[in-house]
């Protein structure tokens, strides 16, 4: 890396992206739980210690189709010394057994159904006779077995999986179809998890366009609310679209006020000096707002503080900047953690790996460069290509992008061959590497 930290910039006024992080996240605390049925909680986080009114399995049962028998019965059995037994009971997954094996008794039995008293081994049909008794027309009333099986050979036994009253699952487990899996095997019709956050998303700007709406010359179609609310369900909130609010007091009030009951609001554009009048004016008048210069690029304007909502509610507001990479980014490094932690999660960091650069990555002003790459495995080496033009208006070079490689503050330059710093952004915070 070419460092440098002769920029002649001056900083004083930037606030870190680390500052920044901490001084938002402060303002974020895990929601409250609520109750819901069991496959509505996919993907949230448990909100209580889950433990078992059961034994799993219930009882002891058999992991293969064959005979349910005493060991002492097939003790010593071989290919050249069959051990005969009669076959007194059937018993399938799901029937209790009728009667108790005993001597030379055998069950014949199937996969998941209980072991009948008296037995305490399994033979599967394969280390029998059975097939060879059936191709000859005789009957199943006895069966001779081939060979000898370990004591308790095949018996899954009661409790194996969980005992009565096992701490199954703690509270602040993430659920992933495993657990709720393993929720259901307790009977669990409801658990309790951290509730979703409601996220309003606002645009903000004259120039914006509904979609749908034909073309207009000096017009722009609002894709910010598009990748915002989407932002927010890939998160796991629940985004309430607010549209689009012009750039004049009486709109931005109307438009808010539909947000209010909601956990955070996210506003795009209106932020960069010398266009951002109205929103911070309302903003103000609505609660505190403090605008912020974040030493990054893209994504240096920030706006964040809280407003006020009815019952004297304070809803706390990221006001992002307008232009489309630079929206997503923002969102990317501050309200996807914000939302985060509603949720109960605990790593807010997405997975970063070190990759080769295979384009040159600029840093004109002692800002953090967070560059659109491409990253791709080849060998054992990770390679992260950057999408071609950085500029913060170009939103498809986002959409060619699966990371966002670092180029540090004090360095003026990251060259092809070096390595960086990538956050992978379709990996999600539980991904180890
Ligand atoms: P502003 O911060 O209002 O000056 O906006 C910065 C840039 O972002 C301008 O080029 C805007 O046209 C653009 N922009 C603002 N809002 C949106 C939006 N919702 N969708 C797409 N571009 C936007
Ligand atoms: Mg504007």
């Amino acid at each position: 890396m070419t460092g440098g930290h002769g920029h002649g910039h001056g900083h004083a006024d930037m606030l870190s992206v680390e500052d920044a992080f901490e001084r938002v996240m402060a303002y974020f605390h895990p929601l409250e739980a609520e109750e819901k049925p069991l496959l509505q909680a996919l993907g949230q986080v448990l909100a209580e210690d889950v433990q078992s009114p059961i034994r799993i399995p219930p009882m002891d049962n058999s992991a293969m189709d064959g005979y349910a028998v005493r060991h002492e019965a097939i003790a010593g059995a071989g290919d050249g010394s069959p051990k005969r037994l009669r076959v007194t009971g059937q018993v399938a997954a799901g029937q209790a057994p009728q009667g108790r094996v005993s001597g030379d008794c055998a069950f014949r039995i199937m996969t998941g159904a209980p072991v009948p008293e008296g037995a305490d081994t399994i033979v599967p049909f394969e280390d029998t006779d059975e097939v060879e008794r059936v191709q000859r027309g005789l009957g199943l009333d006895e069966i001779q077995v081939m060979r000898e099986l370990p004591p308790g050979a095949h018996v899954r036994p009661a409790g194996e999986d969980v005992a009565e009253g096992a701490l199954v699952l703690k509270g602040g487990t993430v659920l992933r179809p495993a657990e709720i899996g393993v929720l259901g095997s307790l009977g669990r019709e409801r658990v309790k998890v951290i509730r979703r956050p409601v996220v309003a998303i606002l645009a903000t700007g004259d120039e914006l366009l509904e979609v749908g709406a034909p073309p207009e010359p000096a017009k722009i179609y609002d894709s910010n609310t598009y990748s915002m609310a989407a932002s927010v369900l890939r998160c796991g909130g629940v985004p309430n679209v607010l549209g689009i609010a012009r750039d004049n007091l009486e709109d931005m009030h109307r438009k808010l006020s539909d947000g209010t009951a909601s956990d955070l609001l996210i506003t795009s554009a209106g932020v960069s000096k010398g266009d951002y009048d109205i929103v911070k004016d309302v903003l103000m008048e609505r609660g505190e707002i403090n605008f912020w210069s974040i030493r990054m690029r893209p994504a240096k304007p920030l706006a964040f503080g809280v407003i006020r909502g009815p019952e004297g509610r304070h809803i706390p507001h990221l006001g992002l900047p307008g232009n489309p990479v630079s929206t997503m980014v923002a969102f990317e490094e501050f309200a996807r953690p914000a939302i985060l932690r509603m949720l109960g999660k605990t790593r807010l960091a997405r997975p970063s790996l070190e990759a080769v650069l295979e384009g040159p990555v600029h840093n004109f002003d002692g800002r953090r460069v967070f560059a659109r790459v491409e990253v791709t495995k080849r060998g054992d080496t990770y390679y992260a290509n950057p999408t071609g033009p950085q500029g913060s208006n170009i939103l498809t070079s986002m959409s060619r992008a699966n990371g966002l490689a670092i180029c540090p503050e004090d360095v003026s330059m990251v060259d092809s061959g070096e390595r960086v710093r990538v956050h992978m952004l379709d990996w999600n915070e539980e991904v180890e590497i």
